[in-house]
């Protein structure tokens, strides 16, 4: 089934891959790619919506593309192979697939019969892989190591084919050439690509696609030939697998894989030279198989993971490949320090290392540029480095390697000064917060049995006069509708001024409470129509974060975020040390409303820091108990407020879970401490709410349990319930709320579907413990499936009801 088809692309054996050049001194790992303008999410979705045609957006990609790699070029990164070439239009995961031909047997009647594409899928089909169509679900996404970006996960089985059609690549380096440019086309590697995959489910026994490692190494070398035919004199090969730990992948077996692929692709003849890379953490024993098996150069991420003598000694010596030292961290906004690294590069280079300068990953996790954006605090602004400004740095350190200090003595100048004016700055350290902070005493987290007291009392508070068994609720917002994106985006422009947006927003709320009422809920929401974003929100509320005009971030596909910047100490804005409520106003609009409890809604302290660019100039845990007291501030306002029920949603939780197991402890610790201080000054009569967004726990799941709140909503119609199987094992003995409605697609569920999932539910919870509600909020759905599904879930339970 393998026959990978070497005649399509037919190498040119005269010349050698031995006269490349040596590795350039400065690079990135890649750049961000939706376009400064977000180019590429217009072209896309105009495309996707039948408003543009396949050219129109050959058209847009290929300029897209053209002006990023003029543009990565005239930033100062101008040797030959100096620029990356792999600008994805969807995801390099799926490029990757698409190019190792990995059509998932469930798409196979996609493969294209002849062309460049012949055996995989062309663009068209690529985006069915990815978005799915009316007959199937795209392929599953999921977060990218530990970052914000999703990927698309790849189906492979016993029978899945592979055959090499790298036609994107193909066409990016023969574009450049005629040009006058050589790339360095990059591409996922063999064990990274097959480490991420899943099984696709055909084969009756288990499988792993790992396994498929030897058929699928000669439809890398066929890649590799071909890309040379096409002029590529080096080619990036991406192996973050190395730096992770997996749960179906031994470390012997990752470490086999890694000996066995790189010295696989470092012995073929017809090759470009290799560059392998590690970015996102520390490859640890990985490193040393994988520098010694006859790769040219070997990209480390000293931002994340180190380098000991030991390893730094494998560098050196005849045939040692280039170390290509990732300094400029990728993942962060903020400026370099240029001094200590230059400093580091040195002694690696005096060491006996070859070395060239990069970034620690890829930049496509941070925004294009600082230009424009003028709104940031000037002093703030000057701490910072987007994309555009770390290409500035990666080149200068170079020149600094090469011809010394003096002749960066300006740069070196200016990122002193910086780091200075970041020490001394106002807000950077506020003596009141970190009074507040130091004060804090174990007690104030540790609150174990108040659960059981919250309970029995909240129950009388909201026991049976008030609340039925299996209550009914939501998880916050409701649509976001046009008219609320238009009425904040009016407000913003100043169309309108602020009196007119409260009033909207207090009309919006109140149909949102009126519609609940009518459908019969029990815990009733305010719907959240005044948040754009549930960590930028709060972001704005507090002191110590800034916002950006265009600081977009791939998210997927097409999505991009606009995390917020965290500078400084953090509490809420406003007069005092304790600032003012924010959330308060309308959550005590709403419940004026009606006789039905509202649930106050607020977003976690591990979530607003995982959806932000945090500091680094102080533990992550440290800021994230500035983070919850300000949180626990304003839980205690709801409550004189006389909200008896506040939810603290941390959908982020397992994202920020690290790569190394043996660092799972420590993170645990410092994230559910962090929620326990936010919610631990809560009254015993209170109901503490946690909503999270996923229906696979692992390794999260006593961290969920010991963040001791009353009430948690998770994830499960599409797994059915199975989930709580999971949850059941470690003794989760609170409320829990499993959704019964899958929100991610519009699609009503009957009641009969609801009744079925609460029924499979009550054999796993207790009826007194049991909550009805959708999987997630309802902010991307619209009000007619809202509606129906609602009447269904509360008809579903009505019956259930009945049956306790
Ligand atoms: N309360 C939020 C909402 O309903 C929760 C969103 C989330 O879990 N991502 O929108
Ligand atoms: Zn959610």
């Amino acid at each position: 089934p393998n026959q990978p088809n070497t005649a399509q692309y037919a190498s040119d054996q005269s010349a050698p891959a031995k006269d490349a050049a040596a590795f350039p001194a400065a690079t990135i790992l890649g750049y961000p790619r939706l376009g400064p303008r977000r180019e590429l999410k217009s072209a896309l979705e105009s495309y996707w919506a039948g408003r543009s045609t396949a050219a129109d957006l050959d058209r847009s990609a290929t300029e897209l593309r053209d002006s990023t790699v003029a543009h990565i070029t005239e930033r100062g990164l101008e040797g030959d192979s100096a620029v990356p070439a792999g600008h994805a239009l969807y995801d390099q995961v799926l490029d990757t697939l698409v190019a190792v031909g990995a059509v998932p047997e469930r798409f196979s009647d996609l493969r294209v019969g002849q062309g460049p594409a012949a055996g995989s899928v062309d663009r068209d089909g690529s985006f069915v892989l990815a978005r799915g169509d009316a007959a199937r679900q795209p392929l599953e996404m999921t977060k990218w190591f530990d970052t914000n970006y999703h990927y698309l996960v790849p189906e492979i089985g016993p029978t899945t084919t592979f055959t090499a059609t790298p036609y994107e690549l193909i066409d990016a380096v023969t574009r450049a050439a005629a040009d006058g440019r050589t790339l360095r086309p990059s591409i996922v590697g063999p064990v990274t690509f097959l480490a991420l995959a899943k099984d696709d489910g055909t084969s009756p026994t288990p499988v792993r696609p790992l396994d498929r490692l030897e058929d699928l190494l000669p439809v890398y070398a066929d890649i590799l030939a071909a890309l040379r035919t096409a002029g590529a004199q080096w080619v990036q090969i991406e192996e973050p697998a190395l730096v992770a730990d997996f749960a179906h992948v031994t470390g012997n077996e990752l470490r086999d894989a890694v000996e066995r692929a790189a010295g696989y692709l470092a012995e073929l003849d017809d090759r470009p030279k290799i560059l392998v890379t590690t970015p996102y953490g520390d490859a640890g024993d990985l490193l040393a198989p994988l520098v010694a098996s006859g790769v040219e150069a070997v990209h480390v991420d000293l931002v994340r993971g180190g380098l000991s003598a030991e390893q730094v000694a494998l560098f050196t010596g005849e045939g040692a490949p280039t170390l290509v030292a990732g300094v400029v961290n990728g993942r962060n906004i903020w400026r370099t320090d240029l001094d200590a690294v230059l400093t580091r590069l040195e002694s690696l280079r005096s060491a006996g290392a070859t070395v060239s300068v990069a970034t620690s990953t890829s930049l496509i996790h941070v925004p294009h540029t600082l230009e424009g954006e003028d709104d940031l605090d000037p002093t703030v602004r000057s701490w910072l480095a987007f994309a555009d400004e770390k290409i500035t740095e990666v080149v200068t350190l170079a020149r600094g390697l090469a011809e010394g200090r003096e002749a960066i003595a300006t740069a070196l100048e200016e990122s002193a000064a910086a780091l200075t004016s970041r020490v001394t700055a106002p807000g950077v350290v506020d003596p009141g917060v970190r009074e507040r902070a130091a004060r804090q005493t174990p007690a104030d987290t540790r609150q174990t049995p108040a659960h059981v007291r919250r309970e029995a009392q909240s129950r009388r508070r909201f026991g049976s006069a008030q609340l039925p068994p299996l209550p009914t609720t939501t998880i916050g917002s409701f649509p976001q509708t046009g008219e609320v994106r238009k009425a904040r985006a009016d407000f913003r422009l100043g169309r309108i001024d602020r009196e007119q947006y409260e009033q909207f927003l207090r009309a919006e709320i109140t149909r949102v409470v009126e519609l609940q009422e009518d459908l019969g809920l029990d815990v009733l929401v305010h719907g959240e129509p005044e948040r754009n974003d549930m960590v930028q929100y709060f972001a704005e509320n507090f002191d110590g974060f800034a916002v950006t005009s265009n600081g977009w971030v791939q998210s997927y596909g097409s999505r991009a975020t606009r995390p917020s910047i965290l500078w400084g100490d953090v509490s809420r804005a406003g007069e005092g040390l304790e600032g003012d409520a924010f959330t308060v106003p309308w959550i005590e609009f709403a419940q004026s409303l009606t006789q039905h409890p509202v649930k106050g809604m607020l977003t976690g302290p591990v979530t607003i820091l995982a959806w932000s660019f945090v500091r680094e100039d102080q533990p992550l845990g440290h800021t994230a108990d500035q983070v919850a007291l300000a949180l626990r501030d304003e839980i205690a306002d709801l409550e004189a407020a006389g909200i008896g029920i506040i939810q603290v949603d941390e959908p982020a939780l397992r994202e920020l879970l690290p790569l190394r197991r043996v660092d799972r402890t420590a993170y645990l610790d410092w994230a559910v401490d962090a929620f326990r201080r936010a919610t631990a000054g809560a009254a015993d009569d209170t109901q503490i709410h946690t909503h999270l967004c996923y229906s696979e726990f692992g390794d999260v799941i006593e961290g969920v349990d010991a963040l001791d709140a009353d009430v948690t909503s998770i994830e499960a119609a599409r797994s059915r319930m199975e989930v709580l199987a999971d949850v059941r094992s470690v003794g989760f003995s609170r409320g829990l709320g499993p959704g019964v409605w899958d929100i991610h697609s519009p699609r009503v569920p009957s009641v009969d579907e609801i009744e079925s999932l609460l029924i499979s539910a009550l054999e796993y919870v207790d009826a007194d413990l049991l909550w009805a509600n959708p999987d997630c909020g309802l902010k991307t759905r619209g009000y007619r499936e809202t509606e129906e599904s609602l009447r269904n879930l509360v008809a579903a339970t009505a019956r259930v009801r009945e049956r306790l």
